[in-house]
């Protein structure tokens, strides 16, 4: 077989079981996968225990497969690379790509929000502290395949120097996202809107890891009223894998692809070929935000 161009991801947390909007963005990235032949991965992204729940990661994967989205190779866990982080950040300071940081979140707030660098001339090698990444700030904009153009000014925190080692010691998302989806091959990432302040950070982190950055696209986000996101924070329902079907069929109409009754009488599979059949076709979101009720 020919080596496909495309390799997506599904990256959850586990924080708690699969409700719809996270569904839907998992939705998502597998029809755009797939639309594109690609290869779809699932990642296990545990690398923040307090806020993890007890075996979300299986009935994630368990919803995941009751809904028909099996990923294309073993799952990665994130808590299996805990030794990669460390070396990478060593390395990093070794370098002085990275510096120690022990500013407070109140010393930032009153320094006006973004971090000024405070402690980026100092050598410290005080430990509890965090570790920044120097950030190169060489990218500022880029193209979001859903969204368009996405431009950030040079004022904004996005462009602060990166925590990729928090003051508990726990690794950042931002290093621990990027370095995975390197080692994994990812091509193309499809997920949720509220991830999207996160993007140009993580590409100039990429960059210096590896110069083929990959392709984003943020989808909607599921909200119960404007800015309300749907999330295991505010304790959105988990999906009843009983009802896989019509939870696959009620994503698919938010998002606005209409199945053939057909297809539905056919079941799960045929509802899925169908929904990669439309999203082939092309995809246009009207909004940031779908409000269900
Ligand atoms: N683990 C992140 C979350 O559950 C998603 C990471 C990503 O898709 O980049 O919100």
């Amino acid at each position: 077989m020919p080596a496909t161009p495309y390799v997506g991801r599904f990256a959850p947390s586990p924080s708690g079981p699969l409700h719809l909007g996270s569904l839907l963005t998992a939705l998502t990235s597998y029809l755009d996968a797939k639309a594109h032949q690609g290869l779809w991965l699932v990642r296990i992204e545990d690398i923040d225990p307090p806020r993890e729940q007890l075996n979300a990661d299986r009935t994630i994967i368990d919803s995941l497969k009751a809904h028909g989205l099996i990923s294309d190779k073993p799952i990665l866990y994130q808590s299996t690379r805990l030794a990669h982080y460390h070396s990478v950040i060593e390395r990093l300071l070794e370098q002085d790509q990275a510096y120690r940081c022990i500013c407070t979140r109140a010393q930032i707030k009153a320094a006006g929000g973004k971090y000024p660098g405070t402690c980026s001339m100092t050598k410290l090698t005080t430990t509890p502290s965090a570790v920044r990444y120097r950030n190169p700030c060489s990218i500022t904009q880029f193209n979001d395949r859903f969204s368009g153009l996405i431009t950030l000014s040079e004022h904004e925190f996005e462009l602060e120097d990166i925590t990729i080692q928090r003051k508990d010691g726990l690794f950042a998302y931002n290093l621990a996202v990027v370095l995975d989806d390197i080692e994994q091959g990812i091509t193309h990432i499809v997920r949720g809107f509220d991830l999207l302040p996160t993007t140009i950070a993580q590409m100039n982190l990429w960059q210096y890891f590896s110069p083929q950055l990959p392709d984003y696209a943020h989808t909607p986000l599921l909200v119960s009223s404007p800015g309300q996101k749907l999330s295991k924070q505010n304790h959105a329902s988990a999906i009843d894998n009983q009802h896989a079907l019509d939870n696959v069929l009620l994503c698919l109409s938010l998002l606005k692809i209409s199945i053939s009754e057909a297809s539905k009488q056919q079941g799960l599979s045929a509802v899925l070929q169908e929904a990669v059949a439309c999203w082939q076709q092309g995809i246009h979101f009207p909004s940031h935000e779908i409000i269900v009720t």
